[in-house]
Parts: C-alpha cells; structure tokens; sequence
C-alpha cells in the first residue's frame, strides 16, 4: 500500500484555500518564534473570533452554554481553548493538542563577558540540537526582561530589516583540520555556543578633566571597554542593567521570515515549524469548526522539547483545572464528571513526523515513513527501541479515524519516525493517555527537522487543518 502525493488532487478552490492557509501559517511563524510571542499571536486572533478569558468569565459568573468559547493561558506561555458542544462534556470533549516551544539557545542569567575584544552573551540550548548547525548564521534575540520593580521589557532584535544580527563563530576552515577530526557531537561544545554582541569599545568623552585622571584610572576605564560598550547600549535602549539578564528569558534564534521554497513554492522553509505548524493548523480549526456535538478543546503548550515538564508543559494540572472551571460555569461541576469527560474525551496529539529524505534512505523504512506532500501523518506509536515511551494507539481508535478521513476525504499516511533502533522520540500523548481517553500522535512531516531552518510541505500544513476540521465535527 502506497501513499501518493496529494498536489494532483486538488480543484481551483482548494489550492486557493491552500496558498491562503500557507500565507497566514507563514505570518503566525514570523510573530510567534517563541512560546511568549505565539501567546499574544494566538489570543489576537481568537479574540477577534469570540473567545472570552475564562478567568474574566469566573469573575462574572457568567453561565456557560453551548457555542461559547473560552480560552485560558498559564504564564503567558500555554492555552487552553474550549467551544462547548451540544452534549454534556461529561460525554467527553475532542481535543487537538500541539506544542509551542521550539528548540534554540537560550541566554544564560549570567551571560555578559568580553573575551578578545568581543562582547559575548553566553548561552545554553534548549531541547534537541545539532551545534554545529547553529554557527556562523544570523540570529536574533527575543524575550523579556523582568526588572525588579515588576516592569517587563520586550526585546526583539534581529528581525526588521535594519536591525543588527547576531552569530556563533565557527573556526576557519583553514585551520579545522583537527576541528574535522572530531565527531560531529563534539566539533561544536555546548559551551562554544556563546553569542558575539558587540567589538566596539565605549567611546569616553575626552574633556579637559580627564587629562588630570591618574593612569590607573584611564586603564580602568579601558578594562571590558566592548562589554561597556554593550551595557551603555542595552540601558539607553531598553533601560536594562547586567544584573537585569538574573530575571529575563531571553532566546536566540535564527534570524529572518518565513520563506517559500522550491521553484514551484510548494514547500515553507522557516524556524520552529517543530510544532508550530501542528499549533496554527489547529488554532486554525478550532476557528473553523462551529455546532460541533461535543465540546471542541485546543491545547497548545510549552516544555514539549525538554520532556513537557513544569507549570506551562503538558504534564501540568493547569489542563485539568481549567477543564473543572469550564465544567462548573457550565453547570456540570462534580470530580466524577470532570474524570468522565476527561476518561472519554479523544484527541490528536499533534507534532511533527519525520519526513523521508532520499539522501539519508538507509535511516528510514520505506514503507513506514512521511513523504512530504503525501498528506496528514497518524503515527500509531513514537517511541524508542521497543517502543519504550510511546503511547500506541488502539486499533479501534484509528478505524474510527480512518472512516471519518475517507469520509471527509482528508489525504493522510501512516508512519513512524524512522528504522527501527535507530533512535526514537516524544510527544504529548502519553500525558493525555493516562486520563483513559483514546489518544493518537498526528500532524505534519517535517524535513531537517529541529535544524535552525525546517522545510515542510504546503500541501501537508493544509491537510493537517483539514483533517483537525474533520476530527471536530466528526467524532
Ligand atoms: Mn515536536
Ligand atoms: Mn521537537
């Protein structure tokens, strides 16, 4: 049984609404490069389509009924959204889940040296990378800065067109042959993986006074003179001190937009596609999606790269408790009925899947594996070695999924990740599985995936939100 790539399909309207889909999935990336940024991306959309802030609706005791859409979001850094069915949702709800961080460096909390005449700020990365692919490329700097008085500063540097870029020094191929000889773990450390900020010493007004200043202190001022430079820059531009970088989430990704790839503009090439594509495709649903039976939940959230952890990752209680606070404005609160709406519930777990690539062959079986443009990808189980990790999805559950996408005729494929014992990975979907609800890994193939520039296919980021459309409506 053969997947087959799904362009040749497709009828004028459909391609339409494709290119739309990519444009908007486009732009969402070029706002949204971090947890943080894609939270304010999200929540200006859904708000201009009806969502109300629960906590706000909690306030006022506002009665929850059916048609209602409400969203929640934890620490600015995950949300969860909800438009109520005509059922009960004790009777279980249809989620679609996706995450919303994406590998990257992230700036220490004591980050600022000069070493050779460079300012640096020193990082340490965030979820799976190859280091060495994230040397001598331009990068940019998003985040904030908390300053002890509450006061949160936003920094985005490295995006506009005029705005200065950052990078990682790579040594000269001229004398790497010993740099060559090392394994390709190794040719970059985690600790080479430092920022260079600035070469340009502080410029000290040279009045009269100063040349009564003693010779200590001139070489004084002269000391760290770049890393000077840098800070006099960092507090006229954005009123920040060293010690403000203790309190500040600062991320280094790669710098630019989204690009269309390929002659034929079939494919997007761009950062954090790992899971952002799965995210918008689904937010992009959820806002399709109206009078479904059952409740319709979004969840899209943080941490899903370094094992979902912590108050903003999927194994949070955050989910749980916002699901207790739908159910009691809606007037169904009790512990039974939220475990019965969460034990019945179904969902897609959505990520990414690797996609095949020719060049590499021999690292995937063939026959089980994404082909980019052959539509949506299920994958039964994730997992490594003998599965180790996964949640493996029940066969009736996928028989069910499998006649509502004929049904709807939404274009998908199996797949795992690649050959057996080869490696292996993680989602979401074991979490959600420990509530007793039938859960699936789903979503988009990906090429380089986790590589500072990610390619995927058009034609796939559209039949994922179609196919998120069918699973609303359908189950
Ligand atoms: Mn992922
Ligand atoms: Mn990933």
């Amino acid at each position: 049984m053969e997947s087959k790539n799904v362009w040749a399909v497709y009828d004028e309207k459909q391609l339409k609404e494709l290119e739309n889909h990519a444009r908007e999935y486009m732009e969402f990336l070029d706002e949204g490069k971090t947890e943080r940024e894609c939270i304010n991306a999200i929540v200006n959309r859904i708000e201009k389509e009806g969502y109300k802030e629960l906590q706000a609706c909690i306030r006022e005791k506002k009665a929850l009924k059916e048609g209602d859409r409400v969203y929640a979001v934890c620490m600015n850094k995950s949300i969860v959204m909800f438009q109520l069915g005509k059922k009960p949702m004790a009777e279980g709800m249809n989620i679609l889940g996706a995450h919303i961080d994406s590998p990257r460096l992230d700036i220490k909390q004591n980050p600022l040296y000069e070493d050779g005449g460079f300012a640096y700020l020193d990082t340490h990365y965030y979820g799976g990378i190859k280091k060495y692919q994230w040397v001598a490329i331009p990068l940019a700097i998003h985040g904030v800065v908390v300053k002890k008085d509450g006061v949160t500063v936003e920094v985005n540097i490295g995006e506009a067109e005029d705005d200065p870029v950052f990078f990682v020094s790579d040594l000269l191929v001229h004398l790497a042959a010993e740099q060559l000889e090392k394994k390709a773990s190794k040719v970059i450390e985690g600790e080479a993986l430092d920022i260079i900020i600035g070469n340009k010493p502080l410029i000290i007004n040279k009045d009269k006074s100063e040349k009564k200043e003693k010779e200590g202190k001139k070489k004084d001022a002269a000391k760290e003179a770049v890393k000077k430079g840098v800070l006099a820059i960092l507090k006229e531009g954005y009123d920040i001190e060293e010690e403000d970088f203790i309190s500040a989430e600062l991320e280094v990704v790669p710098a630019g937009r989204a690009r269309e790839a390929g002659l034929d503009r079939s494919m997007i090439l761009a950062y954090g596609q790992d899971d952002r594509v799965c995210a918008f495709s689904s937010l992009k649903a959820m806002l399709e999606v109206k009078g479904t039976e059952r409740t319709a939940c979004c969840i899209l959230v943080d941490k899903e790269e370094i094992g979902s952890v912590g108050a903003t990752g999927m194994e949070s209680r955050f989910f749980e408790n916002m699901v207790a606070e739908v159910m009691e404005l809606a007037g169904e609160y009790s512990e039974l009925n939220v475990r019965r709406c969460l034990a019945t519930s179904c969902m897609l777990s959505s990520d990414v899947s690797s996609a095949f690539d020719p060049s590499y062959a021999a690292s995937f079986d063939k026959k089980n594996v994404a082909y980019l443009g052959n539509g949506m990808v299920f994958n039964k189980f994730t997992g490594a070695r003998g599965k180790s990790g996964s949640n493996d999805a029940n066969a009736e559950y996928l028989g069910r999924l499998r006649a509502i996408f004929d049904k709807e005729k939404v274009h998908f494929q199996t797949a795992e990740l690649g050959r057996v014992d080869l490696g292996g990975g993680g989602t979401i979907a074991y979490i959600l599985a420990l509530y007793g609800m039938d859960v699936i890994d789903s979503g988009v193939a990906v090429l380089n995936m986790h590589a500072p520039w990610e390619a995927t296919s058009k034609a796939d980021v559209y039949e994922a939100k179609r196919g998120y459309v069918a699973f609303l409506k359908n189950i």
